[in-house]
Formats: structure tokens, sequence, C-alpha cells
């Protein structure tokens, strides 16, 4: 009995210095760990590689029952040789542009609706029209947001100029869209697809009457290119609104569901910064700039006294927001991001 006793207590010994020397070493590691943290702070952080990548380009937001989803096509900026206007107003553009690099910052997109009936594309971006590089990424953005260009069922063009059409067709004359019914003003498309107005046209505005021939082409010779005057209805819900100047048939479409609207008004506004504030500053690519000017001067008081959200394919992505009166112009105040799928 009595050497068991001794077994156990030498036993009992052992386990007690094992976990001591245990101890003693579990706390020299956590020691070693604080120094190096103290000795070191962020090392971890400071090894991790950079990402060069984005979430994907497309923002959701909804407008009474309909499913609104901006696509981003690219970002751009635009060119202080581009705006027009009073040489104290310009000045006064350069000077800021001067102060601040990041006053001309643009971009391009479309934007989708989907009706729960139609799935319907408002303008296309550039696709490849303006060269592999920043644009053209519309498709892709769309596929990310869960659906196929098969899909669209009709493409709804605010106006024929390459960055708001060149997503319709690939650069071999293939429909991007192959299901879809395209319509855009019969004022635009008789002017942009007319060879004896390009023939007279000056040689820089040239490029923009072979973009728009070559991308209209598959869709005319395939039945699925249809113009409108004005009157017609081509969407339940949906209003033709007339925005003549930038171009000849330049259109805005406004879409109303439950009380609530949205209005996709093209190329109303390329420097936001400039022209919310100076309306009546123009782009070098109006084809009537006093026309255009006139047209945002009747818009923008109109949109600031309303709830209309607007779509705008040059605004900064999402390009989705709404105006207010802000001195002698407009402010834009951008929707508010939000992951709760109810309508802001
Ligand atoms: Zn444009």
């Amino acid at each position: 009995m009595k050497s068991i006793d001794k077994a156990v207590e030498v036993s009992a010994q052992t386990t007690r210095n094992v976990l001591k020397r245990n101890s003693i070493r579990f706390a020299a590691v956590l020691l070693a760990a604080l120094v190096s943290l103290v000795a070191a702070p962020n090392a971890a952080l400071a090894a991790a590689p950079q990402h060069h990548d984005q979430v994907p380009g497309f923002y959701r937001l909804k407008v009474g029952d309909l499913e609104v989803t901006a696509l981003f096509d690219g970002p751009a900026v635009a060119d202080l040789h581009w705006l027009n206007g009073a040489k104290a107003t310009i000045d006064s553009v350069v000077e800021a542009v001067h102060e601040d690099p990041h006053m001309l910052d643009a971009a391009d997109s479309g934007f989708l609706v989907n009706t729960g009936k139609q799935l319907i594309l408002v303008d296309t971006g550039a696709g490849t029209w303006y060269g592999a590089g920043a644009l053209g990424h519309l498709a892709g953005n769309l596929r990310s947001a869960g659906y196929a260009p098969e899909e669209v069922d009709l493409v709804l063009i605010t106006h024929l100029h390459s960055d708001h059409i060149g997503g319709l067709t690939t650069q071999d004359g293939k429909r991007v869209f192959p299901n879809a019914d395209v319509y855009i003003a019969k004022a635009e498309s008789d002017f942009w697809l007319s060879p004896e107005i390009a023939a007279k046209a000056p040689k820089d505005a040239q490029p923009f009457f072979q973009s728009a021939q070559a991308i209209a082409a598959p869709y005319i010779k395939a039945g699925k290119w249809h113009t409108f005057n004005g009157s017609e209805t081509i969407v339940d819900g949906m209003q033709l609104v007339p925005l003549h100047g930038h171009t000849p048939g330049h259109t805005g479409y406004e879409f109303s569901s439950q009380g609530k609207k949205i209005l996709f008004w093209g190329d109303s506004i390329h420097a936001q910064r400039v022209q919310l504030q100076h309306p009546e500053v123009t782009v070098v690519f109006d084809n009537d700039p006093p026309a255009a000017a006139a047209t945002r001067n009747q818009l923008l008081p109109k949109l600031a006294r309303e709830d209309v959200v607007i779509a705008g394919p040059h605004m900064l992505f999402p390009g989705l927001g709404r105006l207010h009166k802000e001195g002698s112009g407009y402010s834009w105040a951008p929707v508010a991001f939000t992951d709760q799928w109810v309508e802001k």
C-alpha cells in the first residue's frame, strides 16, 4: 500500500511541475508577442497586398414598383475646351478647375428598368466605339446585376451620340441586345442617319454620323429600329419628354409608378459642378446651343419643384439624385446608399 501511495505522490508532483513549466512557457510566448506588437505596430496590416478591383458597377433603386438599376459604363472627365459661355463665367470655371482638378469629373452610365413585365434599357454606354479602355463596361455590369443582354426587351435611346449607343452594337456589326426593339425620336434618327446631312456636316461632326449609321445598321436590318414622333405610348406609365437642343431629337423618358417619378434626362447636363450652377453654359457637342440652354432653363426649375428622381448618364455614378434650388443655380442631392430594399 505504501509504495502505491508513494507512486501517486510522485506522479502528482510531476504533473504540477509540467503545468508550472508550461504556464511559464505560455507567459514567455505572450510577452514576446506583446513586445513585437509594441515594437512594430500594424506590421501585419502593412504587409497585406492592396486590391485593385472594385465592387461591380451597378446600383439599384426602387421607384414605386419599378426596379431601376444604374449600370456603369466607365469614368469620364469633361474638358474645359468643351464649355461655352460668357467670358466672366468661363474665367471663373478656369480658376475653379485650377484650384480643384476634380471639378469636371463625370461618368458614362446607362440605366435598366425592370417594370415587372419588361426589361427596358435606357442608353447603352459607349461599347467599343471609343477604343478599348475606360469605357464599355455596361454589358459586363448588366451581367453582374443579374441580367443577360438577351433578356432586354426594349432599348430607349436619348440621342444618337456614340457614348449613348455604342453599347448596342459590336465593331463587327453584331447586335449586343438581339431580342430588343430600339426606340428613338424620328427627328434624331432622320438627322444622324441621313447621308445628305452627313455630307454637309463639319469635319469634326463626321465621326458622330459614321458611328450612328454603323451602330443602327444591324437593328434596322432586323426590323428592330423604331422611331416615334412624341405622341405614341411605347411603355405604359412612361412619358416622352422632348429635350431638343443638345441634338435635334434629344429625348428624356419619364417613368411613373405608385405616384413616384424618375426622369432619364440624357445629356441635359455634361459637367454637373459647372452647368448646375450655370445652366446657360453649353457644350461644343450641342447642335443648337441656345436651344440646349433654353431647354435646361425650363427643365431644371420644374425638377427642383417636383420630387422627381433624375437619372443622368454623365452625373457621377450612380447618376441618380434630385435637384434643389441653390442661389442662382441648383445643387445635386445624390440618392443615399442603402442595402435595405425599400424606396428612398
Ligand atoms: Zn453624352
